[in-house]
């Protein structure tokens, strides 16, 4: 990504000199003098200087630090700590930290007025220096071959989003933008994310409206990560893109996976210790949001100690797509799946996290939705904005931005419309009798067939219809269907008069599903025809069949006829 240069000196901060050997301090003398050194110490100021400092036999390298979080018994993000030799390093809950090559490690520190940065010998255990830029530092890549690093940076205070910058985090050196913000990203407080990839320079930029550069599918909710080399074989696709099928289902599958339909997908509910009350409390609710709402054979998720399903509340969430998430579903195929919840009180590029069930002031996300969201994703959805779309927030709970309260829909707790339309397309309706999505519309056919004699008793025809989901694979699992408890009239006018209105009957439904019949003394010469109208509360498109012409009494001259029958009307 090219982007205009321009440099800014960033602030340092002093090396305590009595460790600095003298041939170093000609070349770190200017650190003390430059501005901001007379912050005060804090617990990473106090790791000792590498300068000097030789390990004998050389450490392994342990890959990263081992950085673990602090929480409150409510849950609440207190901050991190991390070992250091014999040394542990407590900070706060605005630190970050990074791998870097050569056995060093980035640990920053946000402040209100932008971020500190220490470099720290992962393996000689020790500090090699520090600088402070003016930015909230979010993500951290190598660079120049691990001399320098580059980072995602965004305004302190206005949350503006300020593009790629680059710095020598020893110090001193030069900071530099490499890259500018795509023009028309918001900034501000609206949930957004960027990731700087491992190579190149073209970082994801998501937003409300999709990810920009075409990279990065899943930012606010994380919306995970499966393994795809190990997905199931996801049986034949649905339509062929673009066409008007595909526009409407527009929560698309996620990565390909399908649960069996009808299997419970075990959770372990997490432990007393591992999550806080109101946690626990919301995963149950959120269980049976999915089972309430789901209106198909989908997988109904129950509490079991041994499976391989589980719920984290953590602030470490893994690379890539959960990056930026404040929840986050992942699934290695065929059972082991986990949903993370991120901690209350982590900081985000805009802003900081906060869950409803902690702190419910505007602003706050309702972990309910959220967790539901992600269960979810364990059952096949996307998020529709991968396909393009953008849906009123009633018609599902899969975007990809959760809505904070108070936007609408911030505390939805079922389902929406389009949501079941897939769940239905992937797993069936849970009965023949269940409604189909209305944010679906599968094409139904209408049979209608009538007895070739009449009944020698009662003289009458018995009229009978079938009704079913067309058999065509972009219906999914609903196409072919037979469908029950449908409303379906046999209609009845005179032979050969157009303009004669239509009289109704309605069909009784029969014991086989998709079954209809309607027994008729036939008085006169007419046509039939089944009709099912449109039901508001039903996806299914309206049907008539063929017509069926019965030559009653006055004319029979063609099969069916019922010969000499008594009118009985
Ligand atoms: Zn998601």
């Amino acid at each position: 990504m090219p982007g205009a240069r321009r440099s800014i000196t960033p602030r340092t901060f002093p090396i305590p000199r009595r460790a600095v050997p003298a041939a170093l301090l000609a070349v770190l003398s200017f650190v003390a003098s430059a501005p901001g050194a007379a912050r005060p110490p804090g617990p990473l100021e106090a790791v000792p200087p590498c300068a000097g400092r030789i390990e004998q036999p050389r450490p392994v390298d342990p890959a990263a630090l081992p950085w673990s979080e602090r929480l409150d018994r409510n849950g609440v993000l207190l901050g991190y700590s991390f070992r250091l030799g014999s040394r542990t390093v407590r900070v706060g809950p605005d630190a970050f930290t990074a791998s870097l090559p050569r056995g060093r490690s980035l640990v920053g520190v946000r402040r209100p007025d932008g971020t500190t940065l220490h470099l720290l010998d992962r393996v000689r255990r020790c500090r090699v220096g520090g600088v402070s830029v003016p930015h909230l530092v979010h993500g951290v890549r190598a660079a120049g071959g691990g001399t320098r690093i580059e980072y995602l940076a965004v305004e302190a205070g206005t949350r503006a989003e300020l593009g790629i910058w680059s710095v020598d985090p020893a110090g001193p050196g030069v900071l530099s933008r490499i890259a500018p913000p795509p023009a028309g990203f918001p900034g501000g407080g609206e949930p957004r994310s960027a990731q700087l990839p491992g190579g190149g320079s073209d970082p994801g930029w998501c937003a409300g409206s999709g990810c920009l550069d075409g990279w990065g599918p899943e930012p606010i909710d994380g919306g995970g990560i499966a393994d795809p080399g190990a997905a199931p074989d996801a049986g034949p696709e649905p339509g062929e893109p673009g066409s008007p099928v595909v526009a409407l289902r527009p929560v698309p599958e996620w990565n390909g996976l399908r649960p069996p339909a009808g299997v419970p997908l075990g959770y372990r509910p997490p432990a007393a210790d591992g999550a806080p009350a109101w946690l626990r409390t919301a995963i149950d609710a959120a269980v049976e949001d999915a089972a309430r709402s789901r209106r198909s054979r989908a997988p109904v998720f129950r509490r079991d100690p041994e499976a391989n399903g589980v719920f984290r509340y953590t602030t470490i969430f893994p690379a890539g797509p959960c990056a930026d998430g404040i929840a986050c579903a992942t699934w290695s195929w065929p059972d082991t799946w986990q949903i993370r919840i991120r901690a209350h009180g982590f900081p985000f590029r805009w802003g900081t996290l906060r869950w409803c069930q902690v702190d419910p002031s505007d602003g706050c996300f309702d972990v309910e939705r959220v967790i539901l969201h992600e269960l979810g994703h364990i059952i096949g959805l996307g998020h529709p904005e991968s396909e393009g779309w953008s849906l009123p927030v009633r018609e599902t709970v899969m975007q990809h931005i959760t809505p904070a309260r108070p936007a609408p829909g911030s505390a939805m707790h079922a389902f929406g419309p389009c949501d079941v339309a897939t769940l239905q397309e992937r797993f069936d309706l849970p009965t023949a009798a269940g409604l189909v999505s209305t944010c679906n519309d599968p094409e139904t056919e209408l049979a209608l067939t009538v007895d070739e004699v009449p009944d020698a008793r009662t003289g009458t025809l018995t009229f009978r219809a079938s009704l079913r989901i067309v058999e065509d694979a972009r219906w999914g699992r609903l196409a072919g269907n037979r469908l029950a408890g449908r409303q379906v009239e046999l209609q009845r006018r005179p032979l050969d008069d157009p303009a004669a209105r239509w009289s109704v009957f309605w069909m009784r439904e029969e014991p086989t599903a998709g079954r209809y019949s309607l027994a008729l003394v036939p008085d006169r010469t007419a046509e039939y025809r089944a009709v099912l109208r449109r039901d508001p509360e039903d996806g299914i498109r309206p049907v008539t069949s063929d017509r069926v012409v019965v030559r009653g009494p006055d004319g029979c001259v063609a099969a069916p006829c019922p010969l000499g029958g008594e009118d009985g009307r």
